[in-house]
């Protein structure tokens, strides 16, 4: 598998759009700069001071979509075009009110409407966080009673996500539930695994996600595949290695707790592996959805394709890489025929803010593969023979 393709990876970027992904990565390699910088915009946002545009005309543009699911056909169509497939999501977070998380269970629900009607959109999203209260969610991953009222509204969570599940299966279009913060993953996991039960029977249209940078997800992942097996259910799995890891760490910190994190980047990598090594022999009843940029888990799954003589367009198989990210991995395996989905948020500037503040701060952590993207980039740059501008 050649990732050094870079004609390959960048087939549909423009000169201007390499030129401001250049320099976007350039800026947010650099952590100090992306710290002030989400302080500022959040304060300003806070305002209503006028930041949207410039967020518009950088950020957005290389991490979004666009502001309507409709927006982002164009861009959708071009990418199914070169084998590459998408799933969008209303990327609103933070919700504090049901009328908000009426709206994003409605744009969820539209966002389906949309995917069952083309095969370039074969998967859809939602944060369960984003379909009722966090506190709530938080109350029931450690065992805490609720009273009459938050009963109620849990029970309203519980139809939200139920709803969801239940559109997408009727019209085929696969379900990925994320993953978030531990002090509320116990809820989501068990609403998920409901979710499977419910509705994997024939086939695997949920997905649940595991974070491998939690040293607790080797066993539920055993465990799980265990209870499926008893249960009768099939399982999709969405593997990451986790996005929130200074926020895990501070509040384990702040708490005096151990933390549930890996001691170190390298314990990641072999949890993610040996989550990897577990999944792969059961692949039949235990579907993977690999969410990441890290090109040696990619090679090590192909290689055990290759190995098992299973084809590149593999059912069971997707890889998958966030848009505006990674393009030299995406584009190089779907022009071999892999099954590939790039993840492309949409929504207000206002909405999608936290998104990509994520991201921005992603890609200015030491361990960042930004020095890969930008090496890549800069290799393309000069292989079209752009000498103007100094690299
Ligand atoms: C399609 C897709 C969907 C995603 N969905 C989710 C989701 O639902 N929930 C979620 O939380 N994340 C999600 N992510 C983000 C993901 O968890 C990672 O943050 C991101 O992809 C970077 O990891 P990587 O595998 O690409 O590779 P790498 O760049 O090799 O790994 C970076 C990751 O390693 C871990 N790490 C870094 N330093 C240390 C350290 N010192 N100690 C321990 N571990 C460390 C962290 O998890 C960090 O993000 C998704 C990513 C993709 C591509």
């Amino acid at each position: 598998m050649n990732f050094e393709n870079t004609r390959q990876a960048y087939i549909l970027k423009t000169d201007k759009e390499l030129y401001r992904a250049f320099y976007l990565f350039r800026i947010i390699s650099n952590k100090t700069l992306v710290s002030l910088g989400s302080k500022i915009v959040l304060t300003a946002l806070k305002f209503r001071l006028p930041v949207s545009g410039i967020f518009k005309r950088t950020v957005f543009k290389q991490f979004c979509g666009g502001l309507k699911k409709e927006d982002s056909m164009l861009l959708i169509n071009r990418l199914n075009e070169m084998n590459v497939k998408s799933y969008m999501h209303y990327a609103a977070e933070c919700q504090n009110s049901e009328s908000e998380m009426d709206m994003n269970l409605k744009k969820t629900i539209e966002t389906i409407c949309f995917s069952k009607n083309t095969n370039a959109l074969p998967f859809t999203v939602f944060k369960a966080t984003s379909l009722g209260y966090f506190s709530l969610f938080e109350k029931k991953s450690s065992g805490v009673d609720l009273n009459i009222k938050e009963t109620a509204a849990w029970d309203r969570t519980i139809k939200r996500i139920q709803k969801c599940c239940q559109f997408a299966t009727k019209h085929n279009v696969r379900m990925l539930i994320d993953a978030e913060e531990s002090w509320v993953q116990n809820a989501i996991d068990e609403i998920a695994e409901d979710m499977m039960k419910e509705f994997n029977q024939e086939q695997t249209l949920i997905f649940t996600t595991l974070q491998l940078y939690r040293k607790d997800r080797l066993m539920y992942l055993q465990e799980l595949i265990e209870r499926a097996k008893q249960k009768n259910f099939r399982i999709g799995i969405k593997l990451v290695r986790g996005a929130y890891i200074d926020k895990e760490n501070e509040r384990s910190m702040d708490l005096g707790i151990p933390s549930i994190i890996c001691d170190s980047k390298l314990a990641t990598d072999r949890n993610f592996n040996a989550a990897l090594d577990y999944i792969l022999p059961r692949i039949e009843q235990c579907h993977l959805f690999l969410g990441s940029h890290n090109e040696a888990s990619i090679i090590k799954v192909i290689e055990w394709m290759k190995n098992n003589r299973l084809p590149n367009n593999y059912s069971n198989i997707w890889f998958s890489q966030l848009y505006g990210m990674a393009d030299h991995i995406s584009f190089n395996l779907a022009s071999k025929g892999y099954q590939v989905v790039k993840y492309v948020p949409y929504g207000p500037i206002k909405e999608v803010i936290p998104y990509l503040i994520r991201r921005a701060q992603e890609n200015s952590s030491v361990s960042s593969q930004t020095p890969r993207e930008l090496s890549l980039i800069k290799k393309e740059l000069k292989r079209r023979k752009i000498k103007e501008v100094e690299l």
